[in-house]
């Protein structure tokens, strides 16, 4: 292995993380941009300057050196971040938080109307991530050509939403809403297979190739194509991430009572419980159980809750 004395360092870029493998990253150079290309790989370099940090990430501004023998690139340093996007670890990890993108302004949720039907759940599992890392969450709730009618469920997660954008990547509506929010933001693009997430990035970046990952795939290089995000620049400033990793993220492993803790819609309450570990099933004095009968949170919320709770493990 080349020792880092004998790395003769020559041209020096900045670049965007868009991949992570065990030794190497993929980049993108932030001056040559071009979506369809390929992404550069780079080494970490044996000096690398993580600034605290423990290891690199989807969405890192590095600097990039290359190596003026090989002709590798090396990162060289980290700059620092401006967000994180983490969710706790699984309880049997010690809680160990999973760094998943950095420098994310937006996590953009994309939903559809219909087929497939609005899902609510896939949104509460999302604002919990938003929730905890203090990123704000937009929905967009694509294929309104198909209905009329707006999910009954939307009203009251539409409170915890950054911004709700109605749109359809078929006729067109709602479109500029979206290229407008997404101005200037780093914004990570997540929902359900079928909502219409490739069209509609399709829509608002014209000559775009989506199918890159696919053709990645095929060409034999043996790359590790489900870890490597495909960033797009928008026309009019921004990037959008389309992130593997962040797909999984309705399926996270929480305990019961992070769960208890962390229900995006018992915000308002989940303080006021007289129990510091109430699972708000039916334990005295429990706030939510109040705001449930109350009215002021619906029997479906609460039944998602339910469900969320009863697929978790028991707590050890
Ligand atoms: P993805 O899996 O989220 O990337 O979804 P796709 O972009 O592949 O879209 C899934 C299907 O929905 C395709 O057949 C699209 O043509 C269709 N579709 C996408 N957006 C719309 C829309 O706004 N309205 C309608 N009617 N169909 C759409
Ligand atoms: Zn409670």
């Amino acid at each position: 292995m080349t020792k880092t004395s004998e790395l003769i360092l020559g041209e020096i870029r900045q670049g965007l993380v868009v991949g992570m493998h065990r030794r190497t990253c993929e980049l993108r150079f932030v001056e040559t941009w071009d979506c369809n290309s390929d992404p550069e790989v780079a080494r970490y370099s044996p000096t690398i300057d993580l600034g605290g940090e423990s290891h690199l990430t989807v969405g890192d501004q590095v600097q990039v050196a290359q190596e003026s023998g090989s002709g590798e690139w090396y990162v060289t340093q980290l700059f620092p971040r401006r967000s994180k996007l983490s969710r706790p670890g699984p309880p049997d990890r010690e809680h160990r938080e999973q760094l998943l993108a950095s420098n994310v302004d937006c996590i953009v949720l994309v939903g559809s109307a219909a087929d497939p039907a609005f899902n609510p759940g896939f949104v509460e599992r999302y604002l919990m991530v938003a929730q905890h890392s203090e990123i704000p969450l937009a929905l967009v709730l694509n294929k309104m050509d198909l209905t009329q009618e707006l999910p009954e469920s939307l009203a009251e997660l539409t409170k915890y939403i950054d911004q709700v954008i109605f749109t359809s990547a078929k006729d067109g509506r709602g479109l500029d809403d979206l290229t407008e929010y997404l101005k200037d933001k780093s914004s990570i693009f997540t929902g359900q297979s079928g909502v219409g997430k490739s069209t509609l990035i399709q829509a608002i970046i014209p000559g775009i190739e989506l199918d890159t990952t696919q053709v990645r795939e095929k060409d034999g290089k043996g790359r590790h194509t489900t870890t490597t995000s495909t960033v797009f620049s928008l026309p009019e400033g921004g990037q959008v991430i389309d992130s593997p990793g962040i797909r999984g993220l309705g399926f996270w492993n929480l305990s019961k009572v992070e769960l208890a803790w962390m229900y995006p819609l018992f915000i308002d309450w989940v303080g006021e419980c007289k129990f510091q570990d109430c699972k708000h099933s039916q334990e005295p004095g429990c706030r939510v159980l109040k705001a449930l009968d109350e009215g002021d949170l619906s029997q479906r919320a609460y039944d998602s809750y339910q469900r969320m709770l009863e697929s978790l493990l028991e707590e050890r």
